[in-house]
């Protein structure tokens, strides 16, 4: 009897062993799909929606403005390599005389073939300064009823490359997109309550275009678009008479920009900068604001306490 038992337990043994071979050996050759995403925020949602079918290389770091760019050798090499590529769009990547294209360019990538922008039939915004009224302004996932288009038109392209696994990308993108609805309807409830002369949102870039609208603010910036000259003092006076105008309670100020403009905006006009917020980057692994899910959850919290917090 213990005989067979041994021989068993030996058997099993090999069995295992054999499976953790072959996993090895997946991980090193897998038949994944290789993706790879401009940053961290359509990272996240490629990575949710195709799950353990998909390899996602970001290529802006976290924490870092994607709208100027260097691409490293890693990039190039890995969208040379890729399957699929998702960018922005709505002039996002163009900075550095357009870095995006010039990767795409590098990398022998085609549009709507190999790369697609995750933004595709987002009604866009512009841009409102002195000469750049046609240029769109790019912070459309700021809005999470756009968010949830990106995941849709990422959930699509998937399914396009790799057909067997359809149902699947379907079934990650549902359980996803209710997730974002319900967090996108109790905003819209919630903002309803901040009275209308503390209803503007003052950040360094104008990034809150889509959010104020969707969220029923005013947004108010000192520089409009991260591609610009930033802090100028023509920029710097506005934005300081902007907001004496107004009974705003807290500034806040982005996690991926330059803080010592905003902070002497809140010198000058002694009102305080209420927290951190989330707009061209999640924030690193394990800390507050790591997928899209969790930034949105914590701007829409942070700037509705922020602006209904009494005004001086
Ligand atoms: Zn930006």
């Amino acid at each position: 009897m213990k005989k067979i038992n041994l021989a068993l337990v030996s058997l099993l043994t090999l069995f295992v062993l054999g499976a953790c071979g072959q996993d090895k050996e997946d991980s090193q050759t897998p038949d994944k799909l290789q993706v790879v995403a401009t940053n961290s925020i359509l990272a996240d949602m490629a990575e949710i929606v195709g799950g353990d079918k998909v390899e996602v290389h970001s290529i802006v770091p976290v924490g870092t403005d994607p709208h100027e760019y260097e691409p490293l050798p890693v990039d190039i090499a890995k969208s040379t390599e890729a399957d699929l590529i998702f960018y922005n769009g709505l002039n996002l990547e163009t900075g550095g005389s357009g870095w995006f294209a010039k990767l795409m360019e590098t990398s022998n990538k085609k549009a709507e073939v190999d790369f697609f922008a995750a933004s595709l039939g987002v009604e866009p915004m512009y841009l409102t300064s002195d000469g750049k009224e046609s240029e769109q302004d790019p912070h459309a996932w700021l809005d999470i009823s756009n968010g949830m288009t990106y995941v849709r038109n990422i959930e699509k392209a998937l399914a396009a490359k790799d057909a067997g696994n359809e149902a699947y990308f379907k079934a990650k993108a549902d359980t996803y997109i209710a997730a974002l609805e319900e967090l996108d309807t109790k905003g819209k409830k919630e903002f309803k309550e901040i009275p209308k002369e503390q209803a503007l949102l003052v950040t360094s870039e104008g990034a809150f275009k889509y959010f104020s609208k969707a969220y029923g603010l005013e947004a108010a910036y000192i520089w409009e678009i991260n591609t610009e000259s930033q802090g100028t003092p023509d920029q710097m006076s506005q934005i300081i008479d902007k907001i004496n105008e107004t009974k705003v309670p807290n500034l806040f100020i982005e996690t991926s920009v330059d803080p010592r403009s905003m902070e002497s905006v809140s010198n000058e006009t002694g009102i305080p900068i209420y927290d951190k917020i989330f707009t061209d980057s999640l924030a690193n692994k394990g800390e507050p604001g790591d997928s899209y899910y969790k930034m949105m959850e914590w701007n829409l919290t942070k700037i509705h306490d922020g602006l209904l917090a009494e005004s001086k």
